[in-house]
Parts: C-alpha cells; sequence; structure tokens
C-alpha cells in the first residue's frame, strides 16, 4: 500500500531549483518491480482510492483538486481514464480547459478556474489549467511579460484561498521525453483511434519544446508550495504514471481521512 515517502519521492519542495533536463522522464524509480508486477498493484490501489473518495463525498465538508499539466500528448487523458476508472462519477468532475472563449477573455484569467473548482465531497481535476496562463500565454507572448510575471504571485494566492476554504489541492506534472512525445504524436497520425487527437499545431509546438520546458521550470519552482504543491511524474513509462498517479491521490486522501459522517437519527 501507499506510504507517504513514496509520494515525497515525485514531491517539489517549495523553492526547489527543479532542473527538468536532469529528470529522467523513463524512471521507474520506487515502482514494487517490472510492468507486469507494477500493475498487479494497481487494483489495490483503485480499491483504496474507491473507498477513501466515498468516506469524502459523505463527509461532504472538504474537496480535492488535481491539476494536470504536461507537453501535448505526455498522457494527461490516459491518466484520467486509468487512474479514476474505479471512482464513483458521482462526486467527481474533470474540467478540460481549452483557449479561452471570448466571454473568458473579457474576464481575470482565474475567472473560469474558479467557477470550475470542485464543490465540498467533490474530487475535481482539471485537464490543463490557470497554468496554461504562465505557459502557452508565455511561450507565445499572449501577453506581455510584466502580466505574465505577475501572475505566479496570484496563483499562489489563489491556491492558497482554496485551501483555507477546505480544498487540497495537488499539482502533477506529467514529464515526458522529447523521443518519446514524437512517437505518441506518430501514433496519433497511424492510428485510427487516435487521429482524432492530432491537431495541427501540435508538431510546431513541439518546436517550442526549450521554451515550454523552461516555462515549466519556472511553474515549478515558484509555485509549489506547502498548500499546493507540484509532483513531477516521469511519465514515458504509462504503468509507472498510473502507478505513481494513483499513489499520490491514495496517499492524500489518507492523509485526509474523511470520516462518514453520524447518522442523524
Ligand atoms: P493533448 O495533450 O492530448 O494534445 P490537449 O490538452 O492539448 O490534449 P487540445 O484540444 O489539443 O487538448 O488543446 C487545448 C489547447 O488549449 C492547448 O493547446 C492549450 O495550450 C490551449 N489552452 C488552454 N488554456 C489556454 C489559455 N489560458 N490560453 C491559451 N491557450 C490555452
Ligand atoms: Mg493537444
Amino acid at each position: 500500500m501507499a506510504r507517504a515517502a513514496e509520494s515525497d519521492r515525485w514531491r517539489v519542495k517549495p523553492h526547489d531549483d527543479v532542473d527538468l533536463s536532469s529528470e529522467d522522464a523513463a524512471s521507474t524509480a520506487g515502482a514494487p518491480g517490472d510492468r507486469k508486477a507494477t500493475e498487479a498493484e494497481l487494483p489495490a490501489l483503485q480499491q483504496r482510492l474507491f473507498e477513501l473518495h466515498d468516506r469524502l463525498w459523505a463527509e461532504a465538508t472538504r474537496s480535492v483538486l488535481v491539476v494536470l499539466q504536461a507537453m501535448d500528448a505526455a498522457g494527461k487523458d490516459g491518466t484520467i481514464k486509468h487512474v479514476f476508472s474505479g471512482v464513483n462519477p458521482q462526486g467527481t468532475r474533470v474540467t478540460s480547459f481549452k483557449e479561452p472563449t471570448q466571454l473568458e477573455q473579457q474576464h481575470d484569467f482565474l475567472w473560469r478556474v474558479h467557477r470550475a473548482v470542485p464543490r465540498a465531497g467533490e474530487i475535481g481535476i482539471f485537464n490543463r489549467s490557470h497554468y496554461e496562463d504562465v505557459l502557452v500565454a508565455r511561450v507565445h507572448e499572449l501577453v506581455p511579460r510584466r502580466v505574465w510575471k505577475a501572475r505566479y504571485d496570484l496563483i499562489n494566492s489563489f491556491e492558497a484561498l482554496l485551501a483555507h476554504g477546505g480544498t487540497t489541492v495537488i499539482k502533477l506534472f506529467l514529464h515526458v521525453s522529447r523521443g518519446e512525445q514524437l512517437e505518441r504524436l506518430d501514433a496519433r497520425l497511424e492510428e485510427p483511434s487516435k487521429r482524432w487527437k492530432f491537431r495541427p499545431g501540435d508538431l510546431a509546438e513541439r518546436d517550442r519544446w526549450d521554451d515550454y520546458q523552461s516555462a515549466y521550470q519556472d511553474a515549478l519552482r515558484k509555485t509549489s508550495t506547502n498548500v499546493a504543491p507540484w509532483y513531477v511524474i516521469p511519465a514515458d513509462h504509462k504503468w509507472y504514471r498510473n502507478w505513481a498517479v494513483s499513489c499520490i491521490l491514495v496517499d492524500t486522501l489518507d492523509h485526509l481521512d474523511p470520516q462518514y459522517p453520524e447518522p442523524s437519527v
């Protein structure tokens, strides 16, 4: 079963000088064994996640927000599909953040995000998030430098507000290598069941790889706090990624230790 020390392996400590180029995306450190042995652990973790979420939902006073960020094709969708497959859909909410709509652009960058945060009892999952506003917005200069620079502090304050209101925030960066990304983008072109995911802009984005890595690195350095830590998950191996994310979720919920309320007789 997952232990706190297991999550710590991937956690970014506040003000850590994360260097993504030295983080091995293919690492399988800490795994119970090879692919087969590690996948054999997943059903027990999923069962545990189901039970803890059931208690969180019944208790209905606190919530958990899971923020998923990654380069294209790094496996955000696959992580959600696998890790949450055993959890009651009632009490979970996934929000995918795309390019802001016209209405969203007419508000501050946190407006659409704040509306989507989980309510008491829920696990909220963000597939991309407010971090796009210091990632794509920075790389493509969608706003002036002084605007995105100010956002790190605003994000930290916003996440502190969520924590203050009873939301536990965990942020997962799925770290893939450039080579693995290429293979997955190729697979999107070749496999009919994946082709719908390919977007013409994906290759142009890939050309900005180094800029994105720098932007991610800065976000990880500036916004990993005690109340809303980042975790860097080596994600070249999907089985390892699924196991690591499951461990972090179980550890987080274990720590919260939600309780079924007393029956109101
Ligand atoms: P995959 O990782 O599987 O490719 P995806 O999350 O990239 O999935 P898409 O529909 O391909 O999903 O793309 C969503 C796009 O929306 C991304 O390119 C992302 O950068 C963009 N986006 C999200 N939030 C913002 C934002 N605040 N400002 C500008 N672009 C944004
Ligand atoms: Mg995409």
